[in-house]
């Protein structure tokens, strides 16, 4: 059979593939631990399942409008306005299947073939390939430990051309954890006001920051930037909600329709149980988002000391999301590996510790842990870590 040319340029995603070979594996009896996936270790809280139960109880087991339930709607207007003081319309906001989805239909309705999107590199996985998946053409800006992974105009100056449709920013980043600030952002937000790129600031780590480290959205610099900018963020992080698939995007009301229109001819609205959730979520007590958020600093602030004492790694301490990504490129060579990724898959076979290799973030000499897992746990990864370099070091 032939398949589309599409498919043959897209990579699948190695975030839920090392997920699912480590979930492979712990079904055939090993003892697996996985730093792969990136989700909380911890159950939705009870008063957001209990408002989905109800909701089913009471019969919403229908459709409900294409770009999500107003209740929802305004729950997400509630939050906008509680956390940045940011004034939305219901027209300017569509609730998707999770912000992965929303992102895959703001790129389908913004792109024409040959269209160039910024994408600092080390990114999420997914970015890319949704680009590509439009027509579109991703640019990696690559950027350094040295400049803590962060951007800067003079990077926008030398990669942007008269093709660029858009930036993305993902503060808190996956897969790096570093967070900008409102003076590293101010610029980059005004080159992308005077050259027409479209700012898509992805936010879905907004509540997971450490360290008295603070989150700024780069909408809240002006009204101008805030009119020029998306902004994608949902449930999954901050409310431990990553199965129930309710993600969404503000933004300019034209390309929100355009938005809405290709989800009517795919997927329809968001589950309708999930969307009677995420109005708890938003409206109800938001005390165990602070919880959750201790728990990753924590573990965070335990181990990130003790992976960078170990052999040939380098790591820059994240400030948010609940993600590791050190440079392990010295620990491979002196264990023997022409790759991180044989590094990395040796690690899986012979000591059970599932980690991301950092290719598919764009960063091949990096690989990405999560500490979204018990620290106990995470301890134990790290001590079979340390012994396989230390049983492969020559
Ligand atoms: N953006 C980033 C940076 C992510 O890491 C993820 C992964 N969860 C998403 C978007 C998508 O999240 P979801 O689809 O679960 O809302
Ligand atoms: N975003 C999470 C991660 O990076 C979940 C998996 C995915 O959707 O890529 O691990």
């Amino acid at each position: 059979m032939q398949l589309a040319d599409r498919v043959a340029t897209i990579t699948p995603s190695s975030t839920l593939a090392i997920t699912a070979k480590a979930g492979e594996l712990a079904a055939q009896g090993y003892d697996v631990i996985g730093l792969g996936a990136g989700q909380p270790d911890f159950n939705t809280p009870d008063f957001i399942i209990d408002a989905a139960t109800k909701a089913l109880k009471a019969g919403h087991t229908k459709y409900t409008p294409t770009a999500g339930l107003p209740e929802l709607k305004q729950a997400i207007i509630g939050k906008l306005k509680r956390d940045q003081g940011f004034l939305y319309d219901p027209s300017q906001i569509i609730v998707g299947n999770g912000a992965k989805h929303v992102l895959y239909l703001l790129f389908q309705a913004l792109l024409n073939p040959g269209d160039e999107v910024l994408i600092p590199a080390p990114y999420w996985v997914s970015y890319p390939e949704q680009v590509k998946l439009a027509g579109g053409v991703p640019v990696p800006i690559k950027t350094t430990q040295d400049q803590a992974f962060k951007i800067s105009v003079d990077d926008l100056k030398k990669t942007a051309t008269n093709k660029t449709k858009a930036l993305i920013l993902n503060s808190p980043s996956n897969p790096t954890g570093m967070i900008y600030r409102r003076e590293e952002l101010e610029p980059v937000a005004e080159y992308c006001l005077k050259h027409g790129i479209l700012i898509v600031s992805d936010e879905i780590y907004e509540k997971l920051i450490y360290n008295g480290n603070t989150f700024f959205s780069i909408a809240q610099i002006s009204d101008e930037v805030k009119a020029n900018t998306i902004v994608i963020n949902g449930v999954s992080k901050s409310h431990a909600m990553t199965g129930w698939r309710i993600g969404y995007a503000a933004g300019d009301a034209k390309l929100i329709k355009a938005m809405t229109n290709v989800a009517s001819h795919s997927t329809s609205n968001p589950a309708s149980a999930s969307q009677y959730a995420a109005i708890a979520a938003y409206n109800g007590p938001q005390e165990s988002v602070e919880q959750m958020r201790q728990a990753f600093e924590k573990r965070l602030n335990t181990v990130y000391d003790r992976l960078i004492a170990l052999p040939g790694i380098d790591c820059l301490k994240p400030q948010g999301a609940f993600y590791l990504f050190p440079d392990i490129s010295k620990a491979a060579v002196s264990c023997g590996f022409s790759s991180v990724s044989d590094w990395v898959a040796a690690l899986l076979d012979e000591e059970k510790v599932a980690v991301v290799p950092g290719a598919g973030f764009g960063a091949p000499e990096h690989i990405r842990l999560s500490y979204a897992t018990s620290l106990e746990k995470f301890e134990t990864a790290l001590d079979r870590i340390e012994h396989f370099i230390r049983k492969h070091t020559k």
